[in-house]
């Protein structure tokens, strides 16, 4: 049986770039991943920060589709709270692009990459662990990576908690759009996206071509939304014979997992939900996290300790970098779940005041949500009336 320094299950971007920080030490590292192709079926709306660009030595230009500098939020009843508008705030990518150049990178620092190898077990014997895929391929490592998305099968297989929910996603990829090519539109009520919001993403400098989707709570399917969402009167004027080119689906998992680590396992990105609640975006915080694992496994390669205590330092780093704002996240999330129509509608009203606007834009960041808050606190105290709901654990 062939023996690795790591396995990594799953060929995202999370398993790509922690696959990439690994082997460029000279580890012998394979990703087993299940699908035939890398990128492929996309399960993303490609939103991302500048940010996320600091972590890849990838082309940008490659995968930048479209520049993004504001946001216009359609409350229940259409009215809009026009946000940023000043600086570059997120950039539209192509994720099957993106996907696949991450994971030409970690090839070219000696990743061996297995597609279509769908890990059916991973069994701890003796000091290592065993891994069968669905190709009978059978391997040993003492370092196994679960980077396998929002149902991971190495959380499970070795016990470690599940996400709090699971929101299900729709989209598809649209041309023939009429948009400000630099403003998302974002649409919140009960009868448009019960639980989350829908989007409309200008995916080109004309906005003549954009993404448009969905999420639901877990119980709610998207499907009938969406549909109802491309007729709504208030879209109309955004889509003049729009033609639908490809769907988009897929789950967000929301709530952190308590624990990332057992003996000899790491979990990373979706697998561990280290997702932003209030956006679902999960790209940037599964980077900033797989950077603490990548750093964390080259540390138990070189100790030779794979000890579920020595690999506990994963989780207390990646926690102390981004733990506190995916925590926060869920108390807004908790907040924005129980808000009805009407309060959604008078909260956007309310924010229609150009100071309270100014602040947004200055102090709004899609990977940082909560340095909004105490700005925007100080401006409108009576927003302090949903301090107790933070707080509060229901
Ligand atoms: C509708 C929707 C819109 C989104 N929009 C955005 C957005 O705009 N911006 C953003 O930042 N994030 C967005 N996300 C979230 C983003 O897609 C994820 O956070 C990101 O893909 C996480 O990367 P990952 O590598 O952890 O997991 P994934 O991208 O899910 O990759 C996991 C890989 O593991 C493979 N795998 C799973 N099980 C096995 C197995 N047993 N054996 C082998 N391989 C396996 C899968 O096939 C997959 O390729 C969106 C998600 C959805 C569903």
């Amino acid at each position: 049986m062939l023996e690795y320094d790591t396995v990594i299950v799953g060929a995202g971007p999370i398993g790509g770039y922690v696959a990439g920080k690994i082997a460029e030490k000279n580890n012998k590292v394979i990703i087993f991943e299940k699908n035939r192709q890398i990128g492929t079926p996309v399960n993303c709306a490609g939103l991302v920060s500048p940010r996320v660009f600091d972590f890849l030595d990838i082309q940008k230009e490659k995968v930048i589709q479209n520049t993004l500098k504001g946001a216009n939020i359609h409350s229940p009843s259409d009215d809009i709270l026009t946000i940023g508008g000043n600086r570059v705030h997120a950039y539209a990518i192509d994720r099957k692009k993106f996907d696949n150049e991450i994971i030409k990178k970690s090839k070219e620092k000696g990743v061996q990459v297995f597609l279509e190898n769908n890990v059916l077990s991973a069994q701890k014997i003796g000091e290592y662990i065993e891994i069968t895929t669905s190709k009978k391929l059978e391997v040993k490592t003492k370092l196994v990576i679960g980077a396998d998305g929002p149902y991971s099968k190495i959380r499970d297989r070795f016990i470690l908690p599940e996400p709090k929910e699971f929101l299900r996603g729709i989209g598809a990829e649209i041309t023939n759009t009429n948009l400000n090519p630099e403003f998302v539109e974002i649409f919140v009520g009960e009868k448009i996206a019960p639980g989350f919001f829908a989007w409309i993403i200008p995916t080109n400098n004309k906005g003549t071509n954009a993404r448009v989707g969905l999420c639901t709570n877990q119980n709610i399917s998207p499907k009938f939304y969406f549909q109802n969402f491309l007729k709504n009167k208030n879209i109309k004027r955004f889509f003049k014979n729009f033609k639908i080119i490809k769907y988009i689906g897929g789950v967000i998992p929301l709530g952190f997992l308590k624990k990332t680590y057992a003996s000899n396992v790491l979990i990373v990105g979706d697998a561990a939900a280290q997702v932003k609640p209030t956006s679902g975006g999960g790209i940037y915080t599964g980077l900033v996290s797989a950077d603490h694992c990548a750093k964390v496994a080259l540390e138990a390669l070189e100790k030779k300790n794979f000890s579920s205590q020595f690999l506990k330092k994963y989780h207390k780093l990646w926690y102390a970098d981004i733990g506190m704002e995916l925590f926060l996240g869920m108390r807004f999330r908790k907040i924005f779940k129980n808000l009805t129509d009407n309060q959604m509608d008078k909260y956007i009203k309310k924010f229609q005041n150009p100071k309270i606007i100014e602040i947004i834009s200055q102090y709004g960041d899609i990977d940082y949500p909560s340095k909004l808050v105490t700005p925007l606190l100080k401006k409108t105290p009576t927003l302090l009336r949903l301090i107790p709901s933070i707080i509060k654990e229901k």
